[in-house]
């Protein structure tokens, strides 16, 4: 049906480095009454009151990898979800779509820990049934994307991305008529974004800034084998012929104006010349 728009609202722009003010990675798709998030880090689920989701009303959830700060999210965003359940009808489990591999493996046991509760939840209070993973496996290449789910006029499509040693990690693109949106999720600089971001909108990237790990982190080289710096994905941005540029998961957490700016630096050395933002959370864009 004509006449939606595509909202886009990051959820989180944070990473395993904790701030109070940046929720774990996370990003909210809406078109209509479709709510698709994209990995679900720490703190998600405020984040996603605060943009006005009741969690009850999400589609679907898609998950890049199993970083721990990509899904340690999750078990959260199911208990609650259930425990919203106040009508007591036994809602449909969230369905999760994962690259198969590990973060199937994973994802399927996260709500383990909470059977006992959940199972004595239901007994004292009625409920028709507990949580439960609802976890879709799929296939993610490195040579072209695959299309991984379809709902209505909204089309998942993913695309294998290089987070080595972490395998599988994939980027997603979400196309609908109002316009269109491609999450990196964690990877270096790669063609295979490069190819999934062509011509997009929207294309939300991970970033790390090499001249500030010094004092972060023990072993920066290792970090910036599987992470992109700014100068890399603005010309990669160029090559793609992305009208926005969107950098999150940002490493490390910029704490000024001046200090984001040195992100955007980067992206225009590298030969971006379109929209830039630096995301804060609730950073939020929509289209058509
Ligand atoms: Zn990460
Ligand atoms: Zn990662």
């Amino acid at each position: 049906m004509a006449g939606h728009s595509l909202r886009i609202t990051v959820t989180g722009t944070g990473t395993p480095i904790h701030r109070p003010d940046r929720a774990g990675p996370g990003v909210l798709v809406e078109y209509g009454a479709m709510k698709l998030q994209f990995d679900a880090g720490r703190g998600t689920v405020m984040r996603l009151a605060e943009a006005g989701s009741t969690l009850t009303d999400l589609t679907a959830l898609f998950v890049t990898h199993h970083h721990s700060d990509h899904i340690v999210g999750i078990p959260d965003l199911l208990m609650t979800r259930w425990l919203n359940d106040i009508r007591r009808i036994g809602q449909s489990p969230l369905p999760i779509y994962a690259p198969d591999g590990e973060a199937v493996r994973l994802i399927s046991r996260l709500l383990d820990p909470w059977v006992n509760e959940m199972e004595m939840r239901q007994d004292h209070t009625g409920r028709p049934n507990i949580a439960t993973t609802d976890v879709r496996r799929f296939l993610a290449a490195k040579d072209e994307p695959t299309i991984v789910a379809e709902f209505g006029d909204l089309t998942v499509s993913a695309i294998a991305v290089e987070h080595e040693p972490v395998v599988p990690a994939a980027a997603f693109r979400v196309d609908s008529p109002a316009g269109s949106v491609v999450i990196s999720g964690d990877t270096s600089v790669c063609q295979q974004v490069e190819e999934l971001a062509t011509d997009v909108d929207v294309l939300i990237h991970e970033v790390i800034l090499p001249s500030r790990l010094e004092g972060l982190v023990t072993e920066p080289e290792r970090l910036l084998e599987y992470h992109s710096e700014p100068e890399g994905i603005g010309a990669l941005a160029d090559r793609a012929g992305v009208a926005h540029l969107v950098l999150t998961h940002l490493v490390p957490p910029p704490q000024t104006p001046d200090e984001a700016k040195e992100f955007e630096t980067g992206v225009r050395n590298g030969g971006f010349a379109g929209v830039v933002s630096i995301a804060e959370d609730l950073w939020t864009s929509t289209l058509g």
